[in-house]
């Protein structure tokens, strides 16, 4: 196994006119809990997409594990553990059936789905169709689908939205809980988030990136007293969606 869990150089991203990621490079290795930060429309969710083999790169290079994503899709979809923004789910099918499902497609071991419905804190939703659960339900089932086959490498696209303090909580604790063994890499724009979860903040304005480092020396750098402060310097009047 290669030392970095993520590799990427000169990641590019255009749709049309909009360049969404501008050469982006950064490498992450196990233990690494990533905040990816960065203003709505920064190219968090394009950055993660790309890294997850869904979506493909205009330019630039993607190795995960040692493996060329854009060559190895299917080793991509196996071994990353992913969940998208907005966790598109199979809305009619129940939690179980689509955990089961999901479970199959990724050569889950018998009982995977079981477990992480435990973990998940989603058993008692198990029979519920998909469509009638809460928000924070549904990002929980996302939740449970990303984490089924134990990968080395998590992308978590906006893991927290739609919960409440409580369950904020609990995502938050199962992903410290699990992050010494793989590299996690989670978009926020949750300052908190980034702060307390997180012990590197790559923080992405306009598809590029503005600044990467831990907490400390980030505000060290920019002699600052809190993240938002950084942020705020960093992104106030450019971020915004066109
Ligand atoms: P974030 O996740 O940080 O909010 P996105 O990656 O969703 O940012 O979007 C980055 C930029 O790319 C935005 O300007 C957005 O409008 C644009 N964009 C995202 N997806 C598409 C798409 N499918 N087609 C055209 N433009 C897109
Ligand atoms: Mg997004």
């Amino acid at each position: 196994m290669p030392k970095e869990f993520i590799k990427i150089k000169k990641l590019c991203k255009n749709y049309g006119e909009i360049e969404a990621v501008k050469e982006v490079s950064f490498t992450a290795k196990k233990g690494e809990i990533i905040a990816l930060l960065g203003p709505n429309g920064a190219g968090k969710s394009t950055l993660m997409n790309m890294i997850a083999g869904y979506l493909s790169p205009t330019s630039g290079d993607i190795e995960v594990c040692g493996k060329d994503i854009k060559k190895f899709p299917l080793w991509g979809k196996e071994n990353i553990g992913f969940l998208s923004e907005g966790s598109p789910l199979y809305a009619d099918l129940s939690v179980r059936a689509f955990l089961r499902y999901m479970s199959e497609l990724r050569g889950c071991a018998k009982g995977r789905v079981d477990e992480v419905m435990k973990i998940a804190k989603i058993e008692n939703v198990a029979s519920q169709k998909v469509e009638t659960l809460s928000k924070g339900y549904q990002r929980r089932v996302g939740f449970a689908q990303s984490i089924l086959g134990d990968t080395d490498v998590l992308l978590l696209d906006e893991p927290t939205d739609g919960l409440d303090p409580n369950q904020k909580k609990h995502i938050r604790d199962l992903i410290k809980t699990m992050s010494e063994e793989k590299c996690i890499v989670i978009s926020t724009h949750l300052l908190e988030e980034a702060e307390h979860l997180c012990n590197r903040i790559i923080l992405l304005n306009k598809g590029k990136v503005a600044v990467d480092g831990t907490l400390e020396k980030i505000l060290q750098k920019y002699k600052a007293a809190s993240l938002e402060e950084v942020f705020y310097k960093l992104t106030a009047n450019k971020g915004d969606e066109k």
